[in-house]
């Protein structure tokens, strides 16, 4: 298995300014393609400790892909610094002299000695062409490594990865150079549970491979095959998803950005059911969601924020004896809530939220304690207690994620 690392070079990225995002899209594009990545680094607009970086790169990476430093200016020292390693000789990269040259005519503006340095290459280096600025890239062979130097700029540097490196690179590993992978979406099962349930078939194969990564709403299935046609990706793709949606398929709402809200207008949709929620703690959040949905008037009728005491029995109609007796973070608060926004608003489903979100405690309830309700018209009702961690924040979005969940089921 080879071993790959990524080096960034600039100062304004030690210093903050700028966040590293060229080493998460190439480790993601590496990943994709099935290159190991072992290490990112990043280093100053300094020609020593550029150097002592590459130095200790040659030595523990077999790919070493390097971005940044490839300018006209004094302090783009990627060139410099590769060839205190290297000793490899410089040429003039005709091609990329010639853009530069007609750039300054265009521009009518004099060509400093320092813009050509641009065009500078490595003597047998691959190079790739620069089709967004001026500097090109290279790919190097050094005793054994692979070294690929891009510009700094994301959008140059991106091309040239999609169409020249990973080809190149993944030519050089022998891995197939098609990838696909899709993501399934689940709730209501957890990420161990899941795991066994699946673990027969995630045993018996390595193509496509299975990954369940835990999510804040949910557990994902990572599906990803290699084959050397996409047709042929696809289809590995799909026989596994099938494989496990046997299985596991009743807690599988969606597909790759499928979102559980979707899939509950969905449900909603097609049973031409309407809904109506009341809202304490999550103060529309749950409403926000489905409205984001085009076409969400098929199925929404509206939403009331109860927040406040005198709301619930104004607004909402919660009878004084209940709160009184029960209070407001009650299961029987939670149902009359349900039941009346759902009449109010004339829908087939009500559904409601009440609870604690925190960091107070209310009517001697712990923060998190939440009970969300389901009324329906054909007289079904269910309401359930739940204790959320975390801060106002994690309880009022877990509150809303349950209560999409109940609807799925
Ligand atoms: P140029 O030819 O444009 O000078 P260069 O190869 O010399 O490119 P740098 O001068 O190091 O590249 O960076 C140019 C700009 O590209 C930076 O100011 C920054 O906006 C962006 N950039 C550089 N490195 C990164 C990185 N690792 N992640 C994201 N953006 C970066
Ligand atoms: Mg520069």
């Amino acid at each position: 298995q080879i071993k790959s690392e990524i080096i960034a070079v600039g100062t304004e990225l030690l210093l903050g300014q700028i966040a590293n995002t060229n080493a998460q899209w190439i480790s993601q594009q590496l990943a994709l393609s099935g290159i190991d990545v072992y290490y990112h680094s990043v280093v100053g607009d300094n020609l020593t400790r550029v150097y002592e970086q590459f130095l200790q790169a040659s030595k523990r990476s077999d790919v070493i892909i390097v971005t940044g430093g490839l300018g006209p200016t004094d302090d783009d020292l990627t060139r410099e610094a590769f060839q205190r390693l290297t000793k490899l000789e410089m040429v003039e990269h005709k091609a990329s002299m010639e853009k530069i040259a007609s750039f300054f005519r265009k521009q009518q503006n004099k060509m400093t000695p320092n813009n050509k340095k641009q065009a500078r290459t490595f003597a047998g280096a691959e190079v790739i062409k620069n089709n967004v600025g001026m500097a090109p890239g290279m790919i190097v062979t050094h005793q054994g490594k692979t070294w690929v130097f891009l510009p700094g700029v994301p959008k140059e540097m991106k091309p040239m990865v999609t169409n020249h490196v990973l080809p190149a690179l993944t030519k050089r590993t022998g891995e197939f150079s098609i990838i696909r992978s899709t993501m399934l979406q689940f709730i209501g099962i957890g990420e161990s549970r899941l795991e066994h349930e699946l673990k027969p078939i995630i045993d018996q194969q390595s193509n496509p491979t299975i990954a369940p990564l835990a999510q804040d709403n949910g557990v994902a299935i990572r599906i990803t095959a290699k084959a050397d046609t996409s047709k042929k990706a696809e289809q590995l793709i799909q026989q596994t998803k099938t494989q496990i949606l046997d299985g596991v398929g009743q807690y599988c709402y969606g597909v790759d950005n499928e979102t559980l809200e979707e899939k509950v207008f969905q449900l909603l949709k097609e049973k031409d059911w309407t809904l109506a929620a009341a809202e304490s703690l999550t103060g529309g959040m749950f409403s926000d969601k489905l409205v984001a949905i085009a076409g969400a008037s098929a199925v929404f009728s509206g939403g009331i924020v109860c927040y406040d005491t005198k709301v619930k029995e104004n607004v909402l109609h919660i009878s004084p004896a209940t709160i009184r007796e029960k209070g407001t973070v009650s299961e029987a608060c939670a149902l009359e809530m349900a039941a009346n926004v759902r009449k109010l608003l004339d829908s087939t489903v009500g559904i409601s939220f009440t609870g604690v979100a925190g960091p107070d405690t209310i009517e001697g309830q712990q923060a998190g304690t939440v009970y969300i309700a389901i009324v329906t018209k054909n007289g079904n009702e269910q309401a359930e207690k739940f204790t959320f961690a975390g801060d106002r924040a994690a309880v009022r979005r877990k509150a809303v994620i349950k209560g999409y969940e109940i609807l799925f089921n």
